[in-house]
């Protein structure tokens, strides 16, 4: 696309990492949607992997999968819930990935002998991803763009150089820089601060970028002299300073930001064209019916990462949707698989009404995710099986039901007789992969009279994938011999994506990642079928 016609806003973060301001980002993107543009988003990542796909939850909390597969900052999935939109492989860049390609290049002498350096090689690479990513769906108006980490980072710099150069590049009113700070409050002395945003926007002028509105970041809401102030000390329009407060419920930023008109001042500085304000009645409807909600119900989330909760961030947003069809709150019981091992199951659930395994890789823990299991189709409580949990309900079964003792996946024992769980290369044929895992969205068909079918009411969809190892079919007979119903599978490969067990009143387990696919105002059936089981349990 020519680029006089591309539009772009940046998100920027100073003072302190997590301010949020990835979810500020979805909420202007909401705002603009519901005015009618098409919103792209892209998160720049300073970091050097990569991508987070190799790193450990702790580090980074849950990767995010998009459509066409590529493995994503979690960030990606508040923009995807938000703007309710799908994004693509262009929406993360990182350091990683940008420096990579900058270094083949060179070893392919594309460089024609230059030296190569951070400015022009390395900021060109970026700038180029960002009109990639501008032109990857087609059809965008206005590109968000959020960078991680803070202004002052060593390894932002270069990102912060590009965007500079984009404002000359396209414009100033096709760039508009969205600075957001801390705004501390001293209990002392009872006041709010706003020098260290005076020195975040002193840090990001330094590097040429006047930011055309800041977000102060408050417990409560900044007042209008502490904001003229800021608006004065940081040369910006006094409309253009934006208070952020906490708040219960994420989607609160979005009304909060539209009643400060931040939409307003964004479509006037870029002079776009669209409806005059964004319909959120649907939005106001569900806060309000988030706020008034009573009774909760308790879910059991079996992992190894439950000491950092955003490692499983899309599983518990999924929840959450799922308990709001019926007005409840989901109360978590965390459960360290490591530790299950060694304790009393009884105990651990006994007040529990639904019990989750979601996605995870490698040994650690493997056995108690498997005894959570038994548990739960021992006493038959709703329980939901995602990915690792499919393929570990499937190893349950064959050891406890059918008597394979030794029934394991491959990824945990090589050498067991019962290759329940396989690495199998040919099982791939008619599907393209990307590298080693099946990632991103693929095909599923769905058998008619069976729970799946009930719940998704529609015989074909399409999940998304990130596994390396599959259910083994020459073991489908055992299976079914026993009760364990295949409800649904991979049309072009035949590769097991839903098992069920229909002797529990709920058991169910998919070999995709529902939860990447859950929206506040749309949730996933898988999730509202389990909640609605696990109510039932409660009730009785
Ligand atoms: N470790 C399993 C595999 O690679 C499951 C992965 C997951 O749960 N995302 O197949």
């Amino acid at each position: 696309m020519d680029k006089s016609k591309m539009k772009f806003i940046f998100v920027t973060g100073g003072v302190v990492s997590s301010l949020g301001k990835g979810i500020s980002a979805a909420c202007i993107g909401r705002l603009l949607k519901r005015r009618g543009l098409h919103i792209f988003s892209i998160k720049l990542d300073p970091y050097l992997n990569i991508d987070p796909g190799t790193m450990s939850p702790y580090q980074h909390g849950e990767v995010f999968v998009t459509k066409d597969g590529a493995e994503t900052d979690l960030d990606l999935g508040h923009y995807e819930r938000i703007i309710n939109t799908s994004l693509t492989k262009e929406s993360s860049v990182t350091s990683g990935k940008v420096y990579q390609t900058v270094l083949d290049k060179e070893r392919k002498g594309e460089y024609l002998g230059a030296t190569i350096q951070i400015i022009p090689h390395i900021t060109n690479e970026i700038k180029k991803r960002l009109y990639d990513g501008f032109n990857a769906k087609g059809d965008t108006d206005v590109c968000i763009v959020e960078i991680g980490g803070t202004v002052g980072d060593i390894e932002s710099l270069p990102f912060f150089e590009a965007i500079r150069q984009m404002r000359r590049e396209l414009g100033y009113e096709n760039t508009f820089f969205m600075h957001n700070t801390l705004v501390p409050y001293l209990e002392t002395s009872g006041e709010i601060k706003t020098k260290p945003t005076q020195h975040s926007v002193k840090e990001l002028t330094s590097l040429g970028i006047q930011p055309d509105a800041i977000l102060l970041r408050s417990k409560n809401l900044v007042d209008k002299a502490s904001r003229k102030k800021v608006a004065l000390f940081c040369n910006v329009d006094d409309e253009a300073v934006i208070s952020v407060k906490d708040v219960d419920i994420i989607y609160e930023v979005a009304l909060n930001l539209q009643k400060q008109h931040l939409d307003d001042l964004i479509v006037k500085h870029m002079n776009l064209k669209c409806e005059d304000t964004a319909y959120m009645d649907d939005y106001v409807k569900l806060i309000r019916k988030i706020k008034n909600i009573k009774k909760s119900i308790n879910i059991a989330l079996v992992g190894k990462y439950v000491k950092l909760h955003d490692a499983y961030l899309s599983v518990l947003e999924s929840l959450k949707y799922a308990g709001y069809v019926y007005d409840l709150n989901i109360d978590i019981t965390w459960v360290d698989s490591e530790v299950l091992e060694s304790e009393d199951a009884n105990e651990i659930f006994k007040n529990v009404d639904g019990i989750i395994v979601p996605g995870g890789f490698g040994n650690r823990g493997i056995e108690g995710k498997i005894k959570a299991i038994k548990y739960a189709r021992e006493h038959n409580i709703p329980f939901l099986g995602l990915c690792l949990g499919m393929q570990l309900s499937l190893i349950e079964i064959a050891r406890d039901v059918i008597g394979y003792k030794d029934a394991n996946s491959t990824e945990f024992n090589p050498e067991t007789t019962h290759k329940i769980i396989d690495y199998l290369p040919n099982q791939y044929k008619g599907i393209k992969l990307g590298g080693t895992m099946r990632l991103g969205e693929y095909d599923c068909k769905i058998i008619k009279n069976t729970l799946a079918y009930a719940l998704y009411k529609k015989e074909d969809i399409r999940e998304r994938h990130r596994h390396r190892y599959e259910f083994n079919s020459e073991y489908k007979k055992d299976f079914e011999d026993v009760g364990v119903v295949f409800s649904g599978f991979n049309p072009q490969t035949k590769l097991c994506e839903i098992i069920e067990y229909p002797k529990n009143s709920f058991f169910i387990a998919c070999q995709f990642h529902p939860e990447f696919q859950s929206r506040p105002l749309n949730p996933h059936p898988l999730f509202v079928g389990f909640i609605d089981a696990a109510k039932k349990v409660k009730l009785n």
